[in-house]
């Protein structure tokens, strides 16, 4: 073949023939569909519409669906290579099970049995709670509905979380004690419609693309862009505010207080819908501009101007993601932010919200429905009503619903390092990447003495860890719902079959409820996910996410429908007991780990366009590896002087904690002296070795950001160590 080539006799042609598609027009011959399945994007919360290409049974192709009305057609480089990830390498096709020392294939049968045995025997031996479940933001809104009230009521364990408190359990928090109830108040037409917008600790450039479009729709909006780094969203901003790490409340306090001061509050706002202007005018008196730009380090006339702009604004808009979220103190950045917009009257309008963009695809599903943190249907755990009204809609006895959330998943992990855990569950997650402070997750995950991993893909750095692994089918396999950050409600469908023996998760917590013996009690003739998503229906009816009216056509036929319609709180009623919102007094605390003379960088993690989280699915599609195939690790030039690194050169960073060897540095302006960046995707230099044991004492969000390390240039000996192949 390869003389052939040389000698110019082999062409490639069938490779690079091309040929016409329908959708596509001209386009390589292989790529041409035979169909074209519509769904919604597996990856973020922004929810883009796309058709899957579907020839011969194997997804061929992705483009964006110029209908529906999230994207207009458009999508990211993670959505147009997305079919890479349904035949990439490394799927997981066979149910695995550990057997003295090795992983053997099992039939579903003895996965699913052994399963069941050695949970009820944990169980008995140590109580129902020693059985913990971490699930995910991946799954459809049926699987999670039906997952919550598997492990709830059939399993009988409240100690049960998903990886989405590592991303956005701040913003629920926050809503919850501002509003009364979770729900992002705005959409995305708010960007549009927006004369000012504020985005904080927000790179949407990188990690909600196709949101950057509604930005460029609307040119005459002042973009502000509050962040430490100079992202590329903050290149996109008309303001950069290059505050300190972490002191986002302090500038939310002097923003407030300007807005006092000068008269520029909505005194008829505040008075009719909120509660504790007294309290708060009182308690911002203090935080005079001089104060803030100690802490911030931006000037005061910079703090005066944004004030200016957010309080004379016809329709402002605070747009937030993890940069609030990921810090001991994420749940009252959230509520700092709620009292700009509920002063001013900016909730609840066109163009007007304090609006939290959330992360995974189905995130907010799982909020809804989940039974993890909340009730379904955003119920209360410590509300007896809730607690009857569900009982009754579920024809149990009341007393089978816990009365309270059970463990957190960083107080799972930790409980099973204490051995109070004895088993765990992990669905669609990898902890070993995602999860700060890797030595304690390690030693946790090492204790376990049943560790069940049910994910597409294996091997993956948490799989194999597993005593047993259930293979699971993916985005593009089976059907269902997701909700985006704007409350829309996607159609999600198979374009194609799981490959192997790989199993919708749907169908796995069905086979396991019949093995338990309570399928038909939970279940009652459920066969598909349309089953669930009735019964959902059913159970939402009257709440804030109230899906009773949508059905999977008209969720299909519309591109998505949003509960709650386009925003929340347009008649100023929120959900408290009096219907008035809560301002909060929000003290500004320094971060927890301080830079020191050993450990002297702030160290500040985040994403990148290429990658998705752990890379177990970005890491397997060429063209997204190739593009960001190393981590890197982003220091200000000045500081690369002082310690004599050169760009490209490799570089360790140490914490108190542990270590990561390896990393490649960039020399660049982007981070501020005396910080470090790095992205977290990568399991071969893993930045959560370094990150650091702290979490929001409400939300239990950790705190990824604001690591004190060593940055040194890696000895020989340690510059090739890679753990983890991909
Ligand atoms: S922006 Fe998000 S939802 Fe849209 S294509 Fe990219 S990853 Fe998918």
């Amino acid at each position: 073949m390869n003389l052939k080539r040389l000698a110019g006799l082999d062409i490639l042609s069938e490779k690079y023939a091309y040929a016409h598609d329908s959708q596509a027009g001209y386009v390589v011959a292989s790529r041409v569909a035979e169909r074209w399945v519509p769904t919604t994007c597996g990856y973020c919360s922004v929810g883009c519409g796309m058709l899957v290409g579907v020839k011969q049974g194997r997804a061929v192709a992705v483009r964006g669906n110029p209908l529906h009305p999230v994207n207009r057609g458009k999508l990211c480089p993670k959505g147009l290579s997305e079919h890479h990830t349904l035949d990439a390498q490394g799927r997981a096709h066979h149910p695995l099970l550990r057997k003295r020392g090795r992983m053997e294939r099992v039939s579903w049968d003895e996965a699913l049995g052994t399963m069941t045995e050695r949970i009820a025997a944990i169980q008995a031996r140590h109580g129902s709670g020693a059985f913990g479940v971490i699930s995910t933001g991946q799954l459809t809104t049926e699987e999670f509905y039906t997952l919550g009230k598997l492990v709830q009521l059939g399993i009988g364990t409240n100690n049960y979380d998903g990886n989405t408190t590592l991303c956005m359990a701040s913003a629920v928090s926050g809503y919850k004690r501002s509003f009364g109830s979770d729900g992002p108040p705005g959409c995305y037409e708010d960007l549009a419609r927006a004369d000012v917008i504020l985005l904080i600790g927000a790179n949407i450039a990188d990690n909600h693309p196709i949101l950057c479009q509604r930005l460029l729709e609307n040119p005459d909006a002042t973009l502000i862009v509050a962040d430490p780094r100079v992202t590329k969203t903050a290149m996109m901003s008309d303001i950069h505010l290059p505050l300190k790490p972490r002191s986002d409340i302090a500038l939310l306090n002097g923003m407030a207080h300007i807005l006092i001061r000068d008269g520029l509050f909505n005194s008829d706002y505040v008075k009719r819908h909120t509660d504790g202007f007294g309290e708060i005018k009182e308690f911002l008196a203090g935080w005079t501009p001089e104060r803030v730009a100690g802490i911030t380090g931006l000037e005061e006339d910079v703090i005066e101007r944004v004030a200016m702009l957010y309080g004379r604004a016809k329709a402002a808009f605070i747009g937030w993601t993890m940069g609030v979220n990921h810090s001991t103190q994420g749940t009252e950045t959230v509520n700092a932010i709620n009292n700009l917009a509920l002063l001013t009257g900016h909730i609840g309008r066109a163009g007007a919200a304090p609006f939290s963009i959330t992360g995974q695809c189905n995130a907010m599903g799982t909020r809804e429905a989940g039974f993890a943190s909340a009730l379904p249907g955003y119920r209360k755990f410590e509300s007896s009503a809730d607690r009857e009204e569900l009982a009754a809609l579920w024809k149990i006895a009341p007393e089978r619903i816990p009365s309270q959330r059970g463990l957190a998943y960083p107080d799972i992990i930790e409980a099973a390092l204490a051995k109070r855990i004895r088993a765990l569950w992990i669905i669609a997650t990898n902890p070993v990447v995602s999860f700060p402070n890797h030595e304690v997750l390690k030693q946790a995950l090492e204790t376990i003495e049943f560790l069940v991993v049910q994910d597409g893909f294996h091997p993956t750095p948490t799989s194999e860890f597993a005593d047993l692994v259930l293979p699971a089918a993916i985005w593009g396999e089976k059907e269902g719902t997701y909700t985006n950050s704007e409350r829309r409600v996607s159609k999600v469908n198979r374009a194609v079959d799981p490959p192997g023996d790989a199993r919708p998760d749907f169908d796995i917590f069905l086979d396991l409820a019949g093995r338990l013996g309570v399928r038909e009690e939970l279940f009652p003739g459920w066969q598909t996910p349309r089953d669930a998503f009735e019964e959902w229906k059913h159970v939402s009816r009257g709440r804030m996410c109230d899906y009773s009216g949508l059905s999977w056509e008209a969720i299909e036929q519309s591109g998505g429908l949003q509960w709650g319609g386009e925003r929340l709180y347009e008649d100023g009623e929120f959900a408290t007991p009096n219907g008035k919102a809560k301002l909060f007094c929000i003290n500004w605390q320094p971060f927890p780990e301080q830079p020191s003379r050993e450990y002297p960088f702030v160290l500040n993690t985040g994403r990148t366009v290429e990658h998705w989280h752990t890379r177990t699915k970005t890491g397997v599609v060429p063209i997204l590896q190739g593009m960001s195939p190393r981590a890197w690790m982003e220091m200000n030039p000045r500081d690369a002087r002082r310690l004599g690194l050169k760009p490209h050169d490799r570089v360790s960073l140490v914490s108190a904690r542990s270590r990561v060897d390896g990393v490649e540095l960039r020399v660049t302006e982007i981070v501020a002296p005396g910080q470090v960046f790095m992205p977290f995707h990568y399991v071969e230099t893993n930045s959560n070795c370094v990150t650091q044991s702290a979490y929001d004492p409400i939300s239990r969000e950790p705190n990824f950001k604001q690591s004190a390390v060593q940055v040194v240039k890696t000895e020989a000996a340690n510059s090739g160590a890679k753990r983890w192949k991909i």
